[in-house]
Formats: C-alpha cells, structure tokens, sequence
C-alpha cells in the first residue's frame, strides 16, 4: 500500500502540548451531562495552557436534527467555552465536521484491513439476523474473517455490498487505564467484532472517533461512562495501527435522582432550558463544574477562570452525581446578588419590563431593590407585579404577630400616616422613613406599628421586596395615598 497520504496526514498532527477536544452529536439541545463533558474538557485544555478542540460527530443520519449544530455553538459560546479549533474557525487538522470527513474513514479501514486489524464482511442481513434470533446480545460469529483473499476478490468483483468489522482476537486480555476508574481488564472473547465501516461507507461512532482523535492529535479524551465498555476495542484500534493512546477520562452519568439518569425524554432540563427558568450561565457552569468534580476544600463559588486554574482530573469522581435544583438555585442567587448593579438591571430588564408597565416606576430602582432577594430571574414577575396594579388581597395581611399589629391597630395607624404623608413635600425614601418613625414615636408605638400596615396597604402582599418607605418611594406619592386610603376603606 503507498503510505504517502497517511505520511502527509500524520505530519499535520501538532505535537507537544495538551489537545483536548467536545466531540458532540448535533441532537437538537444541551443536556447537562453533555456541558459538564464539554467544560471538563475546555478545563482540561486550559489548564494545562493547551488547545480546545470542536468537532461534529454527526455520522448518525438518522439522529440528525436541523438547527442542532447551532445549539452547540451558542451554548458554548454563552458559557464562555471558546474553541480554538473547530469547524467555524478552522485549524491544522480539519475538517472538524465528521461527514466532511468521510473518505478518510475509509481509507484508514483499508489500511486496518492490511494490517490485520480488520476485514470485510459480506454478510447478509438475513443472516445475520439468524444469528441473533435467539440471543439479540449475540456476537458476530467471525465467518467472513475466515474468507480467502480469493474469496473476498471473487465477491468484490461480483459486487456484494460489505461493511467492515474490527477483528478482534479471540484469545487473551485487553487492558486499559482510565484516569477515573483506574485500570480495567476485560477477555477479548467478550468483544464483539464490531462494524467501522457501515455498507453506506459511512464509520460508525466506535471507528472515527479513534482515527479522529488520533488525526487531531488528542491527548485527552473526556466522554460519558456509557463508553467505558468500547474502550478495550479502541485500545485494539490504537494498537492495530500502532498509535499513542491518549488519557481517558470517563465521568460517571448525572443523575436525576438515586435511580434515575438525568433524561431530557423524562422532562429533565437541559441548558436551554435552564436558562429560560431564569438561570445565569455562569451560575449554570459553577454548578456543572462541581458535579463530579470536586476541588478539595469548602468553596464553592468558582468563575470560568478560577475553575481552569483549579481543576485537576484527581477531583473527579466516580461515583455518580445527583443534580441538585436547590443547589443550582442557591447559586443562581449568589451569583445575581454579586453582579455590579447596572449589570443585573441589564439582565433583569425584560423580566422587569415585561411585568411592570407603568412608566412612572424606575425599573433601575426597581432592580436595586429585588438584586438581593431575587434566586432566578424569572421569580422576578411575581416579586414586582403590584408596582403596576394593587393585587386583591385580604385584610387579614394586616394582622402581624411578630409586629404585634391587628386590624385595630392597623386601622389607625393607616389614619394617622395619611396626613402626614399628604403634608410631605420630598418623596424620598429617607424622607419617608423619617416622617413615618416621627409619627411612630409621637403615637409612643413601635415602627413596625406604622410601617407594617403601610407596606401592606401599598402592597397588598405579605412579602415585598423592600420596606413600607421604599415601596412608597417607588410608587410615587400619588399613587401610594390613594392605596393607603383604599386599605382604610377595606378595614373600616
Ligand atoms: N459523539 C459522542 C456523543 O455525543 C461523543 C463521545 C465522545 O466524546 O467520544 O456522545
């Protein structure tokens, strides 16, 4: 066989530093398993001042779904996974799309096939489903290895549709090492001899991301447990051709709960769908990250930098992680909580604007007030709602233990604040607050006594997002007076 063109495509492979690459299948969305590969795998990239790879596995015709490769790319591009080679940008060792990929695929199974590593296999698909009509898990039974080269020429002549299988041999161990769960021996006379190269002449996922990985020069390979038990047949693969096998890292599944894989099928969420609850990326990516990743010690708040500057595959865990709402959510708001106050207006304003309408209210003054108690941005609606119209509410709200206010109590304090508050001439928070706690020391009450009853009055709600004078500063004076007199019509 003339070796030239395998020669010209081993001497584009860059050497000497780390290469790490996503390698995902164009399915339509993110799943959370799937980002957490993608980041491990930027993480281990930048960590180690290396190259972060994209590369669209999309051989699987029948999977393919339009639109999906650009989930890919806006979902790593908000989490701020940047790719320094991929199909968009380019790099020394494309196409990094696996369909432009194609003949090459086959001319690696031909060189495999010299090799011994493996063969062509005219099978029919009668037979092969004879094969496994009583055990469905049944292995290829080898015959086409068997044939002849006289053989295979006759049939190749007469042109009888194959697919190429990888031989495997049927005596001793194979090994391999993962960086995760350590080393694992399987029997060879477990291994199947699978099919590389399908009749279309298209590679299935077990022989292109071997050629691939090995064309690109990758160092690093970051996937899901569910491929633990191909990795003795790619290890073959590697030997057959004589190849540097690269590290393994396979992370166990994400879980929904105990039981149960994290499964978009089941209404588990994926990143899109996160991010439309209200969720921030880089609360999103935090989170990820310390699912089956841990770095030793207490913290937990970790930007995308601090993250690649931390990580380490010994952090990774192998048991599986359980995904945890209640924990993203508690990230989510400290990472809003934490936002500079013209960046969290930015990111709560279609939020903000889309419940409250009346433009007399400052969303600015809005956003400062909700930015310390808001956990998602989309709970924001339902924390600001009243700003445009006073709820329905019952008077009961009015009735407070830890205040020690009741109806009674309420009532007239409603009826003592409102002269006062029609007297002011500087609507301001400061203003407010000094008015209102004048008049509770004149009454000889404690300030919740007012400030309880107002802040419902002008609320109707139970919980607000700031106090009775920081409402009312909001709502302007107009229309806070006419909502204290409404709460003294309601409770007379
Ligand atoms: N295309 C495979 C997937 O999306 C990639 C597996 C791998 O990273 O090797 O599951």
């Amino acid at each position: 066989m003339d070796m030239t063109w395998f020669q010209a495509m081993e001497a584009r492979i860059p050497h000497g530093q780390a290469r790490t690459r996503f390698a995902p299948s164009p399915t339509g969305y993110m799943h959370v398993g799937n980002l957490r590969t993608a980041l491990y795998t930027y993480l281990i990239a930048r960590h180690l001042g290396g190259s972060f790879l994209l590369r669209i596995e999309d051989t699987d015709q029948e999977r393919l779904v339009e639109g999906a490769t650009d989930v890919i790319y806006s979902t790593l591009r908000q989490c701020g996974l940047t790719w320094d080679e991929g199909p968009d940008v380019g790099g020394p060792v494309g196409p990094y799309v696996q369909t432009e990929r194609r003949d090459l695929y086959g001319r690696y199974a031909e060189l495999l096939i010299e090799r011994g590593g493996a063969y062509r296999c005219f099978c029919t698909r009668e037979r092969l489903e004879e094969l496994h009509r009583d055990d469905p898990t049944a292995k290829y039974d080898g015959l086409c290895a068997r044939l002849t080269p006289e053989e295979v020429q006759e049939k190749l002549d007469a042109g009888v549709p194959y697919v190429i299988r990888q031989k495997i041999p049927r005596e001793g161990t194979t090994t391999f090492t993962d960086a995760t769960f350590g080393d694992i021996t399987v029997p060879n006379d477990t291994l199947d001899d699978n099919v590389l190269i399908k009749s279309d002449g298209l590679p299935t996922y077990n022989f292109a991301n071997v050629i691939d990985d090995h064309l690109m020069g990758i160092t690093h390979v970051v996937r899901g447990s569910e491929y633990l038990s191909s990795a003795p047949k790619y290890n073959l693969l590697y030997e057959s051709f004589g190849w540097k096998i690269p590290t393994y890292i396979h992370c166990a599944p994400v879980m929904r709960d105990a039981q149960h894989k994290m499964s978009k099928r089941h209404g588990d969420p994926s990143y899109e769908d996160l991010i439309a609850e209200g969720y921030l990326s880089q609360a999103v990516v935090n989170y990820v990250a310390l699912l089956g990743w841990s770095p030793g010690g207490e913290r937990e708040i970790y930007s995308l930098p601090e993250l690649a500057e931390a990580f380490d595959l010994k952090g990774i865990s192998k048991s599986p992680a359980v995904f945890d709402k209640q924990k993203l959510t508690w990230m989510n708001a400290e990472y809003l909580k934490a936002m500079a106050p013209e960046d969290f207006y930015q990111a709560a304003a279609p939020y903000l604007k889309a419940a409250v309408q009346n433009p007399a209210i400052d969303l600015r003054k809005v956003a400062a007030l909700v930015q310390p108690r808001c956990e998602v941005l989309t709970d924001l609606a339902e924390r600001v709602d009243f700003l445009d119209r006073l709820p329905e509410y019952d008077t009961a709200l009015y009735v407070h233990k830890k205040s020690k206010t009741t109806l009674e109590s309420a009532l007239s304090s409603l009826q003592a604040a409102l002269p006062v508050l029609e007297g002011l001439t500087e609507w301001s928070n400061d203003a407010l607050f000094a008015a209102l706690s004048g008049l509770a020391a004149e009454l000889g009450v404690k300030n919740a006594i007012v400030l309880w009853p107002v802040r419902v009055a002008v609320s109707g709600k139970a919980s607000t997002p700031g106090g009775a004078t920081e409402l009312c500063a909001l709502l302007g004076k107009e229309e806070s007076l006419r909502r204290i007199r409404d709460g003294i019509a309601r409770l007379s």
